[in-house]
């Protein structure tokens, strides 16, 4: 007889919940010894058809096709599929709920419990994130209801970098402005940042606070910081997750007068310019395609646009690595993580290329192997090291919640 997971079940697992606009992914982990029970993503929730909820248990699939008009809806769903098998997550035992949540503001600096005043705050801070905080706190209100006993702490998106020196966080913009709407650099990814650049310390051998790294989170959506001794000193994320290195649909840095001329010259409103800049743009805008092994398939077929796409990618991301070492004036190690980061060697290797004399030496075998776990691939004498280190948000998320629930 097949083992279920009700019997693997630990106490003190941990629900982390990713909650979009339109998606909701979740995860059931034990913060301690990372073993994921069971995962999944509902999909299209809001939509009038095509409604789906994707639940993975180790590597049993299971899809429910199933209206999810609303978040809460959807949420009651996976409750049932963890009922299936065997899980009644409201007396389960979890230490927390642990969410994403997007934008902290200036406002979040650390995981918090989330109660009525949180919740608040988090609706204050919405016109930053138009976009993302409001589904977050749909996740957090469905979840709540029907996992009333269960702690639910909030894990913000922008909380590693809400000390960013002041030179880093500020936009040289009016100052009245600036304060009147709230507009200075926020940075995001931070969950991502911190684990992976602590993971990196550990890797080393040496304390976090005695390291300095850059770290790369390229994933679909990407983000540079630099981390002097544990703590964030610059990052290329900004008041929204928009600006910075070329990401799959977002085009990153980018002259502001392009939205006025858009505007002026093309006619465009404030939509058509967000859809360019945000959901057509990046690699996606420069050639159609925001999925990179499909970008890398058509470079070897001679494509000419996937090798500009690839090659402004590239280009930008040199920019952020010499900006972040002037930045640091010593570096211990440059970090590559998620998707693009952890698989896609030719983005290493063209990124490190001829930094030779800037203390980066990378082994073009290490850098070639394929591996799940952390790795060096530098030569042992690189006066710099170049690591891989697989994030792990939910991962993060869940330790964070349990930490903040076990201490409070
Ligand atoms: P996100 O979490 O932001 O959606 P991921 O970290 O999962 O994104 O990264 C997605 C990106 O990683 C996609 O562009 C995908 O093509 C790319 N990727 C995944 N595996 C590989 C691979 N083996 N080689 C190159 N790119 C890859």
């Amino acid at each position: 007889m097949t083992e279920s997971i009700a019997d693997t079940i630990t106490p003190g697992a941990v629900l982390v919940i990713n909650a979009g606009s339109s998606s909701l992914k979740y995860q059931l982990v034990d913060p301690a010894s990372a073993q994921v029970y069971a995962n999944g993503l509902a999909e299209r929730i809001g939509e009038p058809v095509g409604s789906s909820i994707t639940h993975m248990v180790g590597n049993r699939e299971r899809i429910l096709e199933v209206a999810l008009p609303d978040h809460r809806t959807a949420i009651a769903e996976v409750v049932e599929l963890f009922r299936a098998d065997g899980i009644h997550l409201a007396d389960a035992g979890l230490t927390a709920v642990g969410h994403r949540l997007v934008h902290g503001g200036t406002e979040f600096h650390s995981p918090i419990v989330i109660d009525d005043a949180v919740i608040a705050t988090i609706e204050r801070l919405s016109p930053l994130a138009p976009l993302h905080n409001p589904p977050t706190l749909r996740g957090v209100e469905a979840v709540s209801e029907l996992l009333p006993d269960v702690p639910a702490v909030g894990i913000f998106d922008t909380a590693f970098f809400y000390d960013l020196p002041a030179a880093a966080a500020t936009y040289a913009i009016d100052t009245e402005v600036a304060a009147e709407y709230g507009i200075r650099r926020y940075g995001f990814h931070g969950t991502s940042h911190q684990y992976v650049s602590r993971c990196a310390a550990r890797f080393l051998g040496r304390r976090n606070d005695e390291v300095n790294q850059i770290v790369l989170h390229l994933g679909n959506g990407a983000s540079a910081s630099a981390i002097r001794g544990g703590r964030p000193v610059d990052t290329s994320m900004g008041l929204t997750p928009l600006e910075g290195l070329v990401m799959g649909t977002r085009v990153g840095d980018i002259d502001p007068g392009i939205a006025f001329h858009l505007a002026r010259v093309g006619g465009m409103s404030v939509d058509d310019v967000d859809r360019i800049y945000n959901k057509h743009g990046g690699l996606k805008g420069l050639c159609g395609e925001n999925d990179f092994r499909a970008i890398l398939e058509r470079i070897d077929a001679g494509d000419a646009a996937a090798k500009l796409a690839y090659d402004v990618y590239v280009h930008r991301l040199r920019h952020y690595l010499g900006a972040y070492m002037i930045d640091l004036g010593r570096v211990d190690a440059v970090v590559f993580t998620a998707g693009v980061g952890e698989n896609a060697a030719a983005v290493r290797a063209d990124a490190l290329a001829g930094l030779e004399n800037f203390g980066i030496v990378l082994d073009s075998e290490r850098n070639v192997e394929r591996s799940r776990v952390s790795r060096r691939i530098s030569t042992d004498d690189s006066p710099i090291a170049v690591l891989v280190v697989p994030t792990n948000e939910e991962l993060a998320i869940a330790q964070q919640a349990a930490e903040v629930v076990l201490t409070s």
